[in-house]
């Protein structure tokens, strides 16, 4: 007999966060390795190629989070660091980080 466990959308939530979490760590590990590969060669243009890719797919993933991370962030690389957004005199912002000015 097949029995079904219907989760509230909560619990369905706590498990998925969980696993979030753990895909995090697998990720932080994976770029330590990554690192040590890239470091041993230097001159391989392959590792700063993958590294844009991930990159640009965190920033992309983050823009789901926009209006919960608080404050403004430059939406080209996601800064939120506020020493790092300047005000310009027109309203503007310039990021320091990667040169972008946006309207925040
Ligand atoms: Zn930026």
């Amino acid at each position: 007999m097949k029995t079904t466990t219907e989760l509230t959308a909560i619990e369905t939530y706590r498990q998925r966060r969980a696993e979030v979490a753990r895909l995090l760590a697998v990720l932080n590990t994976a770029l330590d390795r990554f690192t040590q590969n890239a470091e041993a060669e230097p001159a391989d243009w392959g590792y700063a190629g993958t590294m844009g890719h991930i990159r640009g797919t965190l920033i992309e993933m983050l823009g789901g989070f926009r209006e919960l991370t608080g404050g403004p962030h430059c939406p080209q690389c996601f800064e939120t660091d506020i020493d790092r957004l300047v005000w310009r005199d027109d309203e503007q912002v310039d990021c320091q980080t990667c040169g972008n000015t946006f309207v925040p």
